[in-house]
């Protein structure tokens, strides 16, 4: 059965999961810094294995991937969706992606299917389709991930935290860290980077999200966090969180940046 987004929203509030509060009360010291302000958190120390590994599978962005037992991967938007077919094949040949996945109760699906004014009640068909499509042009493994295996429940968001992502992979799971939106700074360009982690945003506080429950106060903002690299200037953790206080401009106060880097 599937409650009314009011009524989990509610529960999440009672539950005080929609504050940072319930994170900061962990023993995660390395998240608490990052909540507290501070940047350039020695990771090492309590990083676990995997952390930063993954696999060439094309994930979406959502917080419900990647499923349990599967690796983290290289996380786009919809799995390529919007992009052109040509685009779409280039990106997976460049990357040398092997796998692209389609999920149920996909946002960026959902956009998809408005911005080409098709039916947006038949978004997850059409989304599968679609990046079923693009699987058999570039001659890669497709997989829908089914409702059950998606870490979240169907019609509701539970993510507060974005993670921009400059290293090749991120796993947040392996440094028990909470579930977040997945952005793959590192395989995208900067704008399409920085229009999926405002989308990520906009679905938090929007009203499949929190809505009105992300707001300006401490604790209860939208949190993007910047994972840097450790060897690329360009996808070091500082460059990362600049392109990101340009998407918080966009957020009204109601989004703060943190940072994070690979050791
Ligand atoms: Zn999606």
């Amino acid at each position: 059965m599937n409650l009314d987004p009011d009524i989990r929203r509610t529960a999440y509030l009672r539950s005080s999961q929609v504050t940072l509060k319930p994170y900061y009360e962990t023993r995660n010291g390395m998240l608490n810094s990052l909540i507290e302000g501070e940047y350039g958190t020695d990771i090492q120390k309590s990083a676990g294995s995997g952390a930063f590994s993954g696999s060439k599978c094309i994930f979406c962005i959502d917080e419900g991937l990647p499923p349990d037992k599967m690796p983290a991967g290289i996380h786009v938007p919809g799995s390529l969706i919007g992009w052109e077919n040509a685009d779409a094949v280039n990106f997976i040949k460049e990357h040398g992606v092997v796998e692209i996945t389609s999920h149920p109760d996909c946002a960026a699906g959902k956009k998809y299917a408005h911005d080409y004014g098709l039916n947006e009640d038949q978004a997850d068909a059409i989304a599968r389709q679609r990046i079923q499509s693009i699987a058999r042009q570039a001659n890669i493994r497709f997989v829908h991930i089914v409702p059950s295996k998606l870490r979240r429940e169907l019609g509701f968001h539970p993510a507060r935290i974005c993670y921009y992502i400059g290293s090749q992979y991120f796993d947040p799971r392996a440094l028990n860290m909470p579930q977040g939106f997945m952005v793959s700074r590192r395989f995208l360009s900067q704008e399409i980077a920085q229009n999926a982690a405002l989308l990520a945003f906009q679905i938090a506080s929007g009203p499949k999200g929190y809505d009105t429950l992300i707001s300006d106060h401490p604790f209860k903002q939208f949190m993007f966090i910047a994972v840097g690299a450790r060897t690329h200037d360009r996808y070091a953790a500082e460059a990362l969180m600049a392109e990101l206080e340009d998407v918080t401009r966009a957020c009204g106060k109601r989004a703060i940046v943190r940072g994070l880097s690979e050791f």
